[in-house]
């Protein structure tokens, strides 16, 4: 087990148990948003953490919020509803001009504002972010944005999202990555103003959605940083947003361990514990092993990012290892609850769908094996 931010993690422990598997399970039913706990989080000040003590947040580190995810997780939750609050801002916090800082931080360090919707997924384009089309051309004072995103989670619960759009054509920039540039498009205001958004039906209760932009007005002041330069703002941001889901995949495992410890230990078929036999014990065993690896990982990457370190490999390597040891645990609790896996109220079914996510998005496990091979073992691109 991690012991590192034990204050941190007994509250949030604490903030949790007003949060049960009914009240998760009953909102996976309704396909709702966990508005309650939302606030509460909001309340608490964990999704400000990030946020520098000058624009009044916490001023924490990714090591720190890894611990606020991994135990909301730990705890049968999940943090999706709201853990882009976290790290969104990272792309305004490090690029965004001064007054946009000013005007925005301490809002979303409150809650007051919710900037949690990021939007860079496109049908056409999918994994291929360079291809993207939807456009915003500039127009004396204004961007004019034309174009659809898919797979905005949260866009219909936040005042703000971060957006990427072309805004020089493919065909005119010497490098396919060039000519992208980072908005903050308001969303109350651009409702029925050229903004769409449509909810899409998942397995998983993820309040994610379509978004369709048609003419919609966006201010010059919105733009982050310098036009064109947009690709690279939002690939500073991965390494924390894979660190943050590797926690969340380390909460989940742990859930799920001791979900098929405790159930190992009392189900009795055959005069004894189903856990005395060594084809049950093992997969526990081995899911226990992965995750303190796939903890350890996690753990280094979030240390050198605090320390300004870089850290792709790692976070990458971090998410990859996670993702895969969730995953293979919530297989091996449903293995070791038979039947009962699938009844929903032992909550395990839940989490088996929720946690299959995180090999997909935020971005998928092939993206990441080609990363290793390409930037680490210096293999040749292929694609
Ligand atoms: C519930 C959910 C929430 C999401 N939330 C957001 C969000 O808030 N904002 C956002 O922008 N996006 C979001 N996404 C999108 C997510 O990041 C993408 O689904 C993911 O990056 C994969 O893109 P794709 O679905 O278009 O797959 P595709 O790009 O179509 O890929 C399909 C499969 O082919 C593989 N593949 C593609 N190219 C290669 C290659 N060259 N080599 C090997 N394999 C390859 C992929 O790994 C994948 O397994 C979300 C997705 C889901 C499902």
């Amino acid at each position: 087990m991690n012991n590192r931010y034990s204050d941190i993690r007994s509250s949030v422990r604490s903030l949790c148990t007003g949060f049960s598997s009914e009240y998760w399970q009953e909102l996976d039913e309704k396909a709702a948003y966990p508005k309650e706990f939302v606030s509460a989080m909001t309340k608490s000040g964990f999704l400000g953490a990030l946020i520098p003590e000058e624009y009044g947040g916490s001023g924490l580190g990714i090591a720190a919020a890894s611990a606020i995810l991994e135990e909301i997780h730990l705890s049968g939750g999940n943090a999706a509803a709201c853990h882009a609050q976290m790290y969104i801002m990272g792309t305004l916090l490090r690029h965004g001009s001064l007054t946009q800082k000013d005007k925005y931080l301490p809002k979303i360090a409150t809650g007051e504002i919710r900037l949690q919707a990021f939007g860079v997924t496109e049908p056409s384009s999918g994994t291929d972010t360079a291809s993207l089309s939807t456009t915003a051309k500039k127009n004396g004072n204004e961007y004019i944005v034309n174009g659809q995103k898919v797979w905005t989670s949260r866009a219909e619960h936040s005042d703000l999202m971060l957006l990427l759009a072309r805004t020089t054509p493919i065909d005119q920039v010497e490098r396919r990555h060039q000519g992208l540039s980072v908005f903050l498009v308001d969303m109350k205001s651009s409702m029925n103003a050229g903004l769409t958004i449509k909810p899409i039906k998942t397995m998983i209760n993820h309040a994610t959605t379509e978004v369709f932009f048609d003419d919609l007005v966006i201010p010059v002041e919105n733009l982050i940083g310098v036009e064109g330069e947009g690709f690279k703002y939002i690939l500073d941001g991965m390494n924390a947003e894979r660190i943050l889901i590797s926690a969340e995949c380390v909460g989940d495992a742990r859930w799920f361990i001791e979900k098929a410890t405790n159930y190992a230990n009392e189900r009795n078929v055959f005069n004894r514990p189903i856990g005395q036999n060594q084809g049950i014990q093992f997969p526990i065993a081995r899911s226990y092993a992965q995750t303190e690896a796939a903890s350890l990982m996690s753990t280094r990457a979030a240390n050198l990012f605090d320390l300004g370190e870089p850290c792709g490999a790692e976070a990458n390597i971090a998410k990859l290892l996670a993702s895969e040891a969730s995953w293979d645990a919530a297989n091996m609790c449903i293995q070791t609850f038979g039947g009962y896996g699938f009844a929903k109220e032992y909550d395990v079914e839940r989490k088996f769908r929720e946690t299959r996510l995180y090999q997909i998005a935020p971005i998928s496990t092939n993206l990441i094996l080609s990363y290793i091979a390409e930037h680490v073992l210096g293999l040749p691109r292929s694609f």
